[in-house]
């Protein structure tokens, strides 16, 4: 059985908003509700929505009940960290799951085949994340703004969420994390990587599930919602 934690306790200071960015309007519907209707209508079982404190009477309210996500079987307050978040939530789920999807709500575009991908990738590799090629080339560079290293550029993948793991891994991983009080963390698979040597399997994602972080993303993500035929529902 499959746990999706929806992480949607971000301040989204790189939007200059005064509303988190999940909670901007696309199409006349909060950013959040995008990616759980996806997961609603998944095989996913079970949601647990980690926001902010401030912030939980109301996605409660004008988003699980108003739109009758029944998944979502709890909503708890986040942390300082986005990995504070995710540990959050991974204690608030059901520990009879034992595959654990994780998800930014700031991306809207998740779409059902991506959500399956993962799972069965989870199921044989034990960590995943969804991930897409990178268009252009990226240059490692020095601190004072000159270029150090061109990697490879087709061996470079951009990350991704959902990243999906077996639950004993995912949990390990934290608790070494914990341990170590390491902080530049930006996601889970880096965790797994780090601290379990664990390998994490690519899967594939699309260039339309962006991350929603700066005020032109909403606008590629109206473009993408009013796209001819709506086609990444097709997917
Ligand atoms: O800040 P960043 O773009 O990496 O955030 C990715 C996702 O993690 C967003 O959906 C955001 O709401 C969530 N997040 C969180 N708790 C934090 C920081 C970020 O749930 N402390």
């Amino acid at each position: 059985m499959v746990t999706a934690i929806v992480l949607a306790a971000g301040s989204g200071s790189r939007m200059n908003q005064k509303r988190e960015k999940q909670f901007l309007l696309l199409d006349g519907k909060p950013l959040l509700y995008y990616s759980l209707k996806t997961f609603e209508a998944s095989i996913v079982d079970e949601i647990i929505l980690v926001t902010k404190e401030k912030d939980i009477e109301y996605c409660r309210t004008e988003i699980v009940e108003k739109y009758g996500f029944s998944k979502v079987k709890k909503i708890v307050p986040g942390g300082k960290e986005r990995y504070d978040s995710v540990q959050k939530g991974i204690k608030a789920s059901d520990r009879r799951h034992k595959t654990v999807m994780i998800h930014d709500a700031a991306r809207p575009f998740v779409t059902n085949r991506m959500i399956l991908d993962s799972i069965s990738a989870a199921r044989r590799y034990k960590a995943c994340t969804v991930a897409v090629p990178v268009k252009d080339t990226i240059k490692v560079v020095d601190d004072y703004g000159f270029g150090e290293e061109t990697p490879d550029r087709s061996k470079l993948y951009q990350i991704q969420t959902p990243q999906t793991f077996d639950r004993e891994v995912i949990t390990e991983a934290y608790s070494r994390l914990r341990i170590s009080g390491d902080k530049d963390i930006t996601d889970d698979t880096m965790i797994v990587e780090r601290y379990l040597d664990q390998k994490v399997k690519m899967v594939e994602g699309s260039y339309r599930n962006i991350k929603v972080t700066t005020p032109e993303d909403m606008i590629f993500a109206e473009a993408i919602i009013k796209g001819e035929n709506n086609s990444y529902e097709k997917e």
